[in-house]
């Protein structure tokens, strides 16, 4: 019954990083618990979303994605208004998507609301034979930027729900 009720709230949060990190794959498995392989890259905006429960409040996340704006380093300033949240994303095989997360971070600080929550995602982590990037390199920069920080692999599904709770919860002020 539950199921049906209204949620309290709609928050958008919106997802980051280079082309090819891995940002729609981990949407799909965020919103439907799946892996699309072959994830075609398209032109535009596209979001999905999931409700969860915080404080026995059903609160609706609404997860945007570049859809391949980021390609041309032109996502709008409409992609980031009125987002609480960003999920900024990096590959762990893929040392240059790692260096660009200043960019990504000064970006979306300049574009978002004052209070809005930013997680770095080192995602792939399930080719740990190909990893160019230490956890603890992403670490030291989430400290230095007093932001949150978890590796993830959206094709194996490690840490992508506890991801997302991490950053609700901060957003929510939840421990
Ligand atoms: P986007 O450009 O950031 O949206 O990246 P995509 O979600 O389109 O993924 C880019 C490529 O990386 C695709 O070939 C995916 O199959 C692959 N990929 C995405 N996530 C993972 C992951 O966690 N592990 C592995 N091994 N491959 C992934
Ligand atoms: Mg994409």
């Amino acid at each position: 019954e539950s199921d049906q009720e209204e949620p309290t709230h709609v928050v958008k949060i919106v997802l980051i990083g280079d082309s090819s990190v891995g940002k729609t794959n981990l949407l799909t498995r965020f919103c439907e618990n799946e892996f699309a392989p072959d994830s075609m890259p398209t032109i535009g905006v596209e979001f999905g979303s999931k409700i969860v429960e915080i404080n026995e409040q059903r609160i609706k996340a609404q997860i945007w994605d570049t859809a391949g704006q980021e390609r041309f380093r032109s996502v709008t300033q409409a992609y980031y208004r009125g987002s609480v949240g960003a999920f900024i994303v990096y590959d762990i095989t893929n040392p240059l998507s790692f260096r660009r997360l200043g960019d990504w971070y000064q970006e979306f600080k300049s574009q978002a609301e004052d209070n809005s929550i930013i997680m770095i995602i080192g995602n792939k982590c399930d080719l740990e034979n190909d990893r160019k990037i230490l956890q603890e390199d992403a670490e030291k920069f989430a400290k230095e930027h007093d932001i949150l920080f978890m590796e993830t692999s959206a094709k194996d599904g490690t840490n992508v729900e506890e991801t997302f709770s991490k950053l609700m919860n901060k957003i929510y002020n939840v421990t």
